[in-house]
């Protein structure tokens, strides 16, 4: 590390490489901050060409790496190595390009969510993807965890607004990946990698038109139960609002703690339905969803843009709230099927009483995606234990349910150890000859997503001699 770190800092402004073993703590974790690492050096290049040198040099020491944005990270992604150098691309905000003829900017790594949709508002456009994070979190993240957000519902995830990514390969070339790109689907593969397939360092997204109506709406239901209800049946009408979020009584108490939302009193849940577009549209929707929400006790309209804030305020602010009112959590995230909601969330309540542990539900629910908060104090002993106990009793519940271990946080180094129960070991084999096919020398944040990292060239990995199917004249080799 030591020889890496010297010709580090050759090829880097001298502010840009971190050693001091206090400042490297700053990067030892990301959101979840149950795994921690102190990374062996961090740098913060400014440019593609600095990052690409830096992953050629760890190439020549054969030294791992791990990319970092703004480390909101919920999975453990941007976990360091302390034998590898993290690549933090901080430094990296520049907004390149707005093209409002053809609705796209090109950007930087490091610039944040929301600087996409500020650049661009007074023009009347806005960036759709939309994590709660999204003041601080880097778009480079983002496509690395193809992150979602409250309108994902209607807009979907960050896969449909990137347009193009520039990355660094795991070997420090520089390439273009294109959606336009005939022949297999790589930027569609980047998507979503974690920092296993490279580093992207320029990002190509879309930018939409602002609709002309928007209509927010707050829903106080008795029971998370006719909360789910509401939720299948403004689906089932054939409505597709802009987004469909439920907080259930813990979680409002959380918010109202830390950001006093003034959320209807004595509300076993919250429904925010946002509709937007044309205005005749809107109008429509509205009618049939107040019918819908008729078993509502309160229905909140906002009446203009600081109303609307002010719905979305306990909501945006309710994972850092739950601190409030647990001294320790874990943010769980996994999909089921909007229609099993209302069994998926007794389920969990069980699991709640069983344990002795509380769950507070925050979730997307339009798109079934459970945000449950496992409280614990981290002072009694045990609890801790238990609290992981339950987090992955709901994640096997999702996967019961026909859902999925992840909806939109990543599997990072948390989640790895659940991927056998979500696949098969040839899915997860073949999962690996992609990754393998990027990254030969298995550098790139080894350790995350899969369970047992093998190196290319065990099994599975490139065949060593001729393929029975060859041998047999049953297939041809080019
Ligand atoms: C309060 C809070 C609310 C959140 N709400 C949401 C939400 O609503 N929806 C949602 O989807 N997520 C949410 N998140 C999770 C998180 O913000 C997202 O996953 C976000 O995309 C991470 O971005 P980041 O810049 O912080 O990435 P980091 O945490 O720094 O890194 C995340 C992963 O991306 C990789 N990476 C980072 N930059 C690059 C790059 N340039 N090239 C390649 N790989 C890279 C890292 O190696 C790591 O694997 C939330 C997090 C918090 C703390």
């Amino acid at each position: 590390m030591e020889t890496l770190t010297a010709a580090l800092r050759s090829l880097l402004p001298h502010d840009s490489v971190i050693t001091d073993p206090v400042r490297l703590r700053t990067y030892e974790c990301d959101g979840l901050t149950y795994h921690r690492a102190t990374p062996g050096v961090v740098v913060l290049p400014g440019t593609a060409e600095q990052v690409a040198r830096v992953v050629r040099l760890c190439n020549d020491f054969g030294v791992p790496f791990v990319a970092r944005g703004s480390g909101t990270g919920l999975s453990g992604g941007a976990l360091p190595r302390e034998d590898g150098v993290l690549i933090v691309t901080s430094k990296m905000r520049r907004i390149l390009e707005i093209d409002l003829a053809d609705r796209r900017a090109v950007v930087e790594p490091g610039v944040t969510n929301l600087a996409i949709t500020e650049a661009v508002r007074d023009q009347g456009y806005y960036y759709a993807p939309d994590p709660s994070s999204q003041q601080v979190c880097s778009i480079g993240g983002n496509v690395a965890e193809n992150s979602g957000g409250a309108h994902c519902l209607k807009y979907g995830f960050t896969v449909n607004h990137v347009e193009a990514c520039e990355i660094v390969t795991p070997d420090g070339d520089l390439v273009t990946l294109d959606r336009m790109d005939p022949g297999y689907d790589l930027l569609g593969a980047f998507v979503g990698s974690e920092g296993t397939l490279g580093i992207a360092t320029k990002i190509t997204v879309r930018l939409c038109r602002a609709p002309e109506t928007v209509t927010t709406v707050l829903a106080a239901f008795e029971s998370i139960e006719q909360g789910g209800q509401a939720v299948s049946a403004i689906i089932g009408a054939g409505i597709v609002p802009a987004a469909i979020e439920m907080m259930d009584a813990l979680a409002i108490e959380a918010a109202e703690a830390a950001v006093a939302c003034s959320y209807p009193e004595g509300a076993g849940a919250v429904l925010i339905v946002e509709l937007d577009g044309p205005s005749a549209e809107v109008e429509r929707q509205f009618a049939q969803l107040r019918d819908i929400c008729s078993g509502a006790f309160e229905l909140r309209v906002a009446a203009d843009a600081a109303e609307r804030a002010a719905i979305w305020k306990g909501r945006k602010s309710a994972f850092a709230a739950v601190g409030r009112i647990s001294p320790a959590y874990i943010v769980q995230d996994g999909v089921v099927p909007r229609t099993s909601l209302p069994g998926v969330l007794a389920a969990i309540d069980r699991l709640s009483q069983e344990h002795g542990i509380r769950v507070a539900n925050v979730f997307h629910a339009g798109d079934g995606n459970l945000h449950p908060l496992v409280l614990f104090d981290d002072a009694e002993p045990g609890a801790g234990e238990r609290a992981e106990t339950v987090s992955g009793a709901i994640l096997d519940l999702c996967i019961e349910h026909g859902g999925s271990i992840t909806g939109e946080h990543g599997v990072g180094v948390d989640k790895s150890r659940y991927m056998p129960r979500m696949f098969s070991e040839d899915d997860l084999d073949t999962m690996q000859l992609v990754r393998c096919a990027f990254d030969p020398q298995g550098l790139a944040n080894p350790g995350k997503v899969f369970p047992t990292p093998r190196l290319c060239g065990e099994v599975p990995g490139v065949r060593k001699g001729v393929h029975p199917l060859v041998e047999s004249g049953k297939a041809e080799q080019f």
